[in-house]
């Protein structure tokens, strides 16, 4: 077990990420790649350095005071190289214009629990609990059975958003302590999976059917993303996979832009930019195709 992580965010009071009032713990690092991902400062397992230029008064103070060279300017933009960035800090803290923010935060269980803890009233009062996110927390898998099992020594709900990609005794291993899975079917086919988030599919829809065999408490949940699983003929092939899984039910998340941002103050490219979102009445026929295929799907 391990009794430390980097936790990127720790959000109170959510109320659309599991049952009740929660506190969503992010951790950070994930395997896939998804184009689309609103959270990409969550996808490697170490501090990343992001810059908001219109804090940034260009002094250029971070470049020089940067010990391992990570830091440098191009087109006029401030550029740092995670590859080579070690966190050290020195850069966000001496910024004159707090342009530079570290995301990701060295944590022990007790820290993260001693938060999550302050809450508890209203789990009580509303049926809630934890929920953890990311990132995906099976790229950091003993530091998430770690907190699952502090949690339910302090009898809280617990709850988990994954893509489920982990080797199955990894995905075993986190999920036992696990109240609700909310579980992101993304294709259902491989090579399409493969384009859109860097990995195949399979190991997905093996642990989606393990979890759902195992009598867990699983709700699968698909974000639909244009271009990408929007057709008609995704939903009812999406639809077939979760039923062949063992599952009758599923999530439906619109695509959004709520991280387009982001890529700009990590200096990435973002291929979904100006992509228009979607909104719940866009996608009736989509639900109910997958209804007419005898899923349940929602928002
Ligand atoms: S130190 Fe801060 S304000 Fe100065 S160039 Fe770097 S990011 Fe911009
Ligand atoms: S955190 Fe430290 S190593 Fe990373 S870019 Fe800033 S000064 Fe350089």
């Amino acid at each position: 077990m391990n009794d430390r992580g980097i936790v990127f965010n720790i959000q109170k009071f959510s109320v659309n990420d599991g049952p009740g009032i929660r506190t969503v713990v992010f951790l950070k690092g994930c395997p896939l790649r998804c184009k689309w991902c609103a959270n990409p400062e969550s996808q490697l397992v170490r501090a990343e350095i992001m810059w908001d230029e219109k804090k940034c008064v260009h002094c250029r103070h971070c470049i020089g005071v940067c010990p391992l060279q990570a830091v440098s300017v191009r087109d006029g933009k401030i550029i740092i190289d995670s590859s080579k960035c070690d966190g050290c800090g020195k850069c966000f803290h001496e910024c004159p214009g707090k342009a530079l923010k570290n995301e990701g935060e060295l944590k022990t269980v007790r820290e993260v629990m001693d938060t999550v803890m302050q809450d508890l009233p209203f789990y009580e009062e509303s049926g809630g609990g934890i929920t953890l996110s990311g990132g995906e927390m099976l790229a950091q898998p003993e530091f998430a059975v770690s907190l699952l099992i502090a949690s339910k020594e302090n009898n809280l709900h617990t709850c988990a958003e994954t893509t489920g990609f982990a080797k199955q005794e990894v995905f075993a291993s986190v999920i036992e302590n696990l109240d609700l899975i909310l579980f992101d079917v993304k294709h259902w086919n491989s090579e399409k999976h493969k384009e859109g988030t860097g990995v195949n599919n399979e190991l997905i829809l093996a642990n989606l059917k393990y979890a759902i065999d195992q009598g867990k408490d699983v709700l699968p949940r698909i974000p639909v993303i244009p271009g990408f699983n929007d057709s008609i003929e995704d939903a009812a092939n999406l639809a077939r996979v979760i039923k062949e899984a063992g599952s009758t039910k599923c999530q439906l998340l619109p695509f959004h832009q709520f991280g387009e941002n982001k890529y700009e103050q990590l200096g990435r490219e973002y291929s979904y930019k100006d992509v228009t979102a979607y909104h719940r009445e866009d996608l009736e026929e989509y639900r109910q195709t997958m209804i007419d295929c005898g899923i349940n799907a929602f928002f």
